[in-house]
This record gives C-alpha cells, sequence and structure tokens, in this order.
C-alpha cells in the first residue's frame, strides 16, 4: 500500500508556542532573570535522524526519528518516545520542555527530554515496528544512557518496544542494560505499578482536588476522552474510587451512559476489538468532540494535544479538569476556563505518576532489586499528593491559576539549580 502523508492539521495551536507562552507568564511572575530565561527558553541539544526501514513487502521506507533533550540541569534527561504519524519537531521540543517541568513539579532528580518518529504504528506489522525501534536505537546510541539520557513509553509505544530498545543499546554495551530505559516488561526489569501509574495520578490528582472543591466522589461524573493506557486506567481507578464515569472515548468514537459505563467491560471489549472501542456496546454514541463539553463534574481529557481549544473551552461544562494526556489544553483556552472559574490541574502536575514510577523503575534496577507494588503505590501516591498540595499553596498566594502555579514551582526549582551549577 502507498504510503500517504497524513494531512497538516487545521486550527492548531503550535504545541511550543502553548508551553513557551505559559512559560512567559510564570517565569515573569517569579521575576525571573533574563540570562536564566534565556537558558531555559531553548532545548539543550535536537537530534533529527532518518531511519531506513525494510518493510515486510521487501520495500525499504525512510522514517524521520528525534530527540530533543530540553535540559539536563536537574539530572540525565527523561521522556517517552512518541510513533504517531504526526510527530514533528515543535511537537517534540513542547513534550521534552514539559518533562523538565513536569520531573521539576514532582521533585524527581531527571531533566526532560522526548522522542519521536512519524510513522503509523497501526498500519505497521510487529517486524516492521521492531525494525524501526532498533534502527531508532542505534542511531541515538550516543545519547541514551543510565546516567544521560532514559527514554520510556508515550503514545503508541509499550513496554514491547521498551524491551527491543534495551536489547538493542545492551548489545552494543556488551552487557544488560536495563536502567536504560523505562517502561520495560516485568520480566526485564519493569516496576511493578508503571503499567497504570500514569491514570492512578491522574486519579490521585483529582481526588486532591475535589477534596478542596468539595465535590464528593461518590455523588461526581465524569468523562474521559481517551482510552488507550492513561484513559483506560485513569477511568477504572477514578470509577473504583466513586465516581460514575459516564463518558469515554477513543479513535474508535465516543460513548455515553448516563447510569455510567462498566469501565472493566470496555476495557474487555477494547482488547478483543483491535484496542479501539468501535462499536461498544450500552451506551450512546455520540459526536467525538461533544465528550469534552458534557454536564459532567470532572473532564479528563487523556488523548492528545490541543483538544480544549478557544472555540470549544466556552461550552465547557465541567467544574474540574485533569489533564492526563500533555497539553491537552491551548493557551488561547486557558482564560476561557480560568474566568469561567473551572479549576484545571494542569498536565505537568496531573500525568506525572507515569514518570514518577519510571524513576523508581530506574532506581531498581540500579539496586538490582524489587519493590512490592504496595511499595510502589504508596511512595508514588505521596509523590503526586505533596506534589498538588504545594502547588495549590503556590496558586493560592500568588492568585494565579493550578497551571502558571505549577510553572512556578517548576521553573523556580530549576533556575535555582542553574544558579547552583553556574553556566560558562
Ligand atoms: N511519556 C510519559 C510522559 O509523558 C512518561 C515519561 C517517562 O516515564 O519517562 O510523562
Amino acid at each position: 500500500m502507498a504510503y500517504i502523508e497524513p494531512a497538516p492539521l487545521l486550527d492548531k495551536e503550535n504545541p511550543f508556542e502553548a508551553m513557551m507562552s505559559r512559560f512567559r507568564t510564570a517565569s515573569q511572575i517569579l521575576g525571573l532573570e533574563e540570562e536564566v530565561y534565556n537558558v531555559l527558553k531553548v532545548p539543550a541539544r535536537q537530534v533529527i535522524v532518518s531511519l531506513p526501514v525494510t518493510m515486510d513487502d521487501g520495500s525499504i521506507r525512510v522514517f524521520e526519528g528525534y530527540r530533543v533533550i530540553h535540559s539536563t540541569i536537574l539530572g540525565p534527561s527523561k521522556g517517552g518516545i512518541r510513533f504517531d504519524p504526526h510527530v514533528n519537531l515543535d511537537e517534540v521540543k513542547a513534550l521534552a520542555a514539559w518533562m523538565t517541568w513536569k520531573c521539576a513539579v514532582v521533585d524527581i532528580p531527571y531533566g526532560g527530554a522526548k522522542g519521536g518518529v512519524a510513522c503509523n504504528p497501526r498500519e505497521m506489522s510487529a517486524g516492521e515496528i521492531e525494525r524501526l525501534m532498533r534502527a531508532y536505537t542505534l542511531s541515538m546510541i550516543d545519547i541514551f544512557g543510565a546516567d544521560k539520557d532514559i527514554p520510556a513509553p508515550d503514545m503508541g509505544t509499550g513496554p514491547r518496544e521498551m524491551a527491543w530498545l534495551m536489547d538493542e543499546y545492551s548489545r552494543t554495551q556488551g552487557m544488560t542494560v536495563n536502567a536504560v530505559v523505562t517502561g520495560k516488561p516485568i520480566v526485564l526489569g519493569g516496576s511493578l505499578g508503571r503499567t497504570e501509574a500514569t491514570g492512578r495520578g491522574v486519579m490521585v490528582s483529582a481526588l486532591a482536588a475535589m477534596e478542596k472543591l468539595k465535590i464528593n466522589p461518590y455523588k461526581a461524573t465524569c468523562a474521559v476522552q481517551g482510552f488507550g493506557n492513561v484513559g483506560s486506567w485513569a477511568a477504572r481507578l477514578l470509577s473504583e474510587r466513586g465516581l460514575k464515569v459516564q463518558a469515554i472515548s477513543d479513535l474508535g468514537g465516543a460513548y455515553y451512559n448516563e447510569n455510567g459505563i462498566d469501565i472493566e467491560a470496555a476495557v474487555k471489549y477494547r482488547d478483543a476489538n483491535k484496542g479501539s472501542l468501535e462499536g461498544f456496546p450500552n451506551a450512546e454514541k455520540i459526536g467525538s468532540g461533544d465528550i469534552l463539553t458534557l454536564p459532567v463534574d470532572l473532564l479528563v481529557p487523556a488523548a492528545t494535544e490541543d483538544v480544549i481549544t478557544g472555540s470549544n473551552a466556552g461550552k465547557i461544562q465541567a467544574n474540574l479538569i485533569v489533564e492526563g494526556a500533555n497539553g491537552p489544553t491551548s493557551s488561547k483556552a486557558d482564560s476561557v476556563i480560568y474566568e469561567k472559574g473551572i479549576s484545571v490541574v494542569p498536565d505537568i502536575l496531573a500525568n506525572a505518576g507515569g514518570v514518577t514510577v519510571s524513576y523508581f523503575e530506574w532506581v531498581q534496577n540500579r539496586l538490582g532489586y524489587k519493590w512490592t507494588a504496595d511499595r510502589v503505590n504508596r511512595r508514588s501516591d505521596r509523590i503526586m499528593k505533596d506534589a498538588f498540595d504545594n502547588v495549590y499553596k503556590t496558586a493560592t498566594e500568588y492568585k494565579v491559576s493550578l497551571r502558571i502555579a505549577a510553572y512556578m514551582v517548576a521553573i523556580d526549582k530549576v533556575a535555582k539549580t542553574y544558579k547552583y551549577r553556574g553556566g560558562f
């Protein structure tokens, strides 16, 4: 089949600009010195590679791959690898910077990075994806390292891809280096609790915010956009905590049931249906954009960037938005949402549970030791709760949104560390 270039997304806010606009605002409120601002606004390193891969039909296709290291001020850079047709340098740059702020907000000793390959894994065989992952790893052999730059899964990749990455990297070193990547299968040194970690962090921060807003979880309703790893785990854990999840969605459509959706059944349906919710029974199919504007208490965008925009923000009815995805809200939507009095737990805080348990995985690999699921969950819940409280306190003190407060906490930490370390 001929390869068709994905159509450009219309009316989209450039994710790098979206990140920069919040970074600018928070830096101004903090009174950040211009020199430090100039250091933090640019990525430390940007790598672009061309990856020729033999496809199953014998043809050779060239994929474009990226790795952007935004910062190594707090420690080795950390961040996932995205396999998606829309991957481009600006997106990877924004996602890399978000990783810097995310690690700083939850106070783990990492800088930020992100990688990606423009490809459509849904249309590729396992063998093609494996060859692409191994080619990408080899091309980044001087970038990656357990003490340098530590990748992880992101959209379109998971434990299987991380295993290939670890294996390819380890071959070049002549020894097994499991700490070079996180999000691995458990048998290869993956951590218990890593798969559900991002969704679990979304649940913990949603409950913390609901407590402040005096919303009783047992009386609350919720809509979750995106039913991949993050969305499905968030939906499952929120419903276990008493919330009624009335709507879920993925590329196979949005599904609504006023009485609540059985999340276990939805996960089973998705897994038996090639990973898609398409045709999900016992629920009404609604327009895919409509899931964002339902009259629910909690909205969890857990799909991709730029879905809450200047054009639909005014129609949002939820009291609380907890961002499972990276960058789901455009900077233009921020002020509309703030003026409507809707609270937003921002991405760099709400979805930091994933990288937190990645950090635990790396710690366990370096110790050559395994923690119980209980220890992982207890420690990550505490980190998420402490980070939420810290951001909430900053927001109250400076009278700013939780988003700007989270950036302020993060930028302040990275800037202080930079000043101790010093430049040239
Ligand atoms: N890709 C995930 C994120 O955006 C996880 C990153 C990691 O674990 O390093 O936070």
